[in-house]
């Protein structure tokens, strides 16, 4: 279905912005398209001694702000559409948080779960050989995404390093801490995000303490939701989470740091203990204060947006809710924390490791809390006020922010 196609997605958000800003064509052609795209095909030797290929892509949307910067996925579903809207997402997600760099993605089509580590790294190193040329500290840098760990981005840090001769830190981030990592970057996502949380309670007067939240997806920034929740915001009830293979449910709350224990030993959350059963789609329809869609693209469609309840929807995930579905969530007037706004914790300590990793300084977590703080509560209030005084949703609101910031740059610079 075309309208699900995210790319397709990601331009009609665009053109609804260019058309309130009256941006000229020009500005609104070229943020349309990615300014630069490279596919490449990778051999890797697999355990059974085949050399199986891979298509993979690295997409540079837009570097008027400064270096192209975003995460790469290993996905089997992964397509050169996704990796474009996730790439135009990036470059709103910099601009609003306004830290001064562009937006870029990347994505390798396989399956992390049928592969083993040594396949895995060969996959890592192979890409980054592929892509080395280019990418750079000052052109376009990665970072984890979707099924892409720590470990991941250390094995391709040390692959660039190697070519280069010379420890390159700078090149990718999302790194573990020996090797030039930020403190605060693991759980980074969902600490932003339970940030625009606490500010969105404050303003529609919500009692967190006593607020019910649900979770669909138990990833990085779904696991870490569940129990920053309680660590940030001082109590509130899970009473829902779902992963990619089925949800578990339980009306008077389940102990988040007891499910990601579940989680992280058998891999799933089903079967925990004294819960039942839910589908990730009955997940989304629970009568809920805050709902946090936390795994991938489509998630609320116009197929059951009509069934949807939460009073604040927190979009963890990129991409979760297609423009259809948006409009209705308004009309109902349901609070939603717009992606690339809610998510935008995680590239924001990236941000900070690549200026510790320039620096060769590095910074007490408290420094990081801080700044992290003060970065996605400036940018939620800046979205939140352009979402009244235009009278638009706050999607729509984060748009106007972003990429007037992004045209401004790009005038300035005289392409436009
Ligand atoms: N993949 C994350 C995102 O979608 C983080 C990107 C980064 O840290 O560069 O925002």
């Amino acid at each position: 279905m075309a309208e699900l196609n995210p790319f397709k997605i990601a331009q009609a958000q665009l053109d609804e912005a260019a058309e309130i800003l009256g941006l000229d064509n020009g500005t609104r052609n070229l943020l349309r398209w990615p300014m630069r795209e490279l596919v490449v095909h990778i051999p890797v030797r697999m355990d059974n001694g085949e050399v199986k290929v891979f298509e993979a892509y690295r997409v540079q949307y837009n570097d008027a702000r400064g270096p192209t910067k975003g995460g790469l996925r290993f996905h089997p579903a992964e397509t050169v559409d996704t990796v474009r809207a996730l790439a135009a997402w990036m470059t709103w997600k910099t601009s609003v948080v306004d830290i001064p760099l562009g937006g870029g993605k990347g994505g390798v089509v396989c399956n992390p779960k049928e592969m083993s580590e040594g396949e895995l790294e060969r996959l890592a190193r192979a890409y980054m050989r592929a892509i080395a040329h280019f990418i750079g500290p000052d052109i376009d840098v990665p970072a984890p995404d979707v099924y892409t760990t720590p470990q991941i981005m250390a094995w391709m840090a040390d692959e660039y390093s190697v070519m280069r001769g010379y420890n390159v830190p700078g090149i990718i981030t999302g790194k573990p801490l020996p090797v030039g990592g930020s403190l605060g970057r693991h759980d980074a996502t969902a600490r932003g995000g339970i940030f625009t949380v606490r500010e969105s309670a404050k303003l529609l007067g919500i009692d967190l303490k006593s607020a019910t939240y649900a979770i669909q997806g138990f990833g990085n920034a779904g696991q870490y939701a569940a129990t920053l929740y309680k660590e940030l915001l001082g109590g509130g009830k899970l009473i829902a989470v779902s992963d990619s293979r089925g949800g578990v449910f339980n009306r008077d709350g389940m102990d988040p740091a007891k499910l990601v224990e579940h989680k992280l030993s058998t891999g799933r959350v089903e079967n925990f203990t004294n819960s039942e059963p839910i589908s990730n789609e009955k997940l989304l329809e629970l009568d809920v204060d805050i709902l946090f869609p936390s795994a991938l693209e489509n998630a609320i469609t116009d197929k059951n947006v009509g069934n949807v309840k939460a009073k604040v929807i927190c979009e963890l995930a990129n991409g979760p809710t297609t423009p259809e579905a948006d409009k209705v969530l308004y009309e109902k007037g349901l609070f939603v924390i717009p992606d690339f706004l809610a998510n935008a914790g995680g590239v924001t300590v990236s941000y900070f490791e690549q200026v510790q990793n320039n620096t060769n300084f590095y910074w007490p977590i408290d420094e990081v809390y801080t700044k992290l703080d003060e970065k996605m509560t400036r940018a939620f209030h800046a979205v939140y006020e352009m979402h009244k005084s235009k009278k638009v949703n706050m999607r729509v609101a984060a748009y106007l922010v972003s990429i007037s910031r992004v045209a401004e740059a790009m005038k300035l610079r005289g392409w436009v």
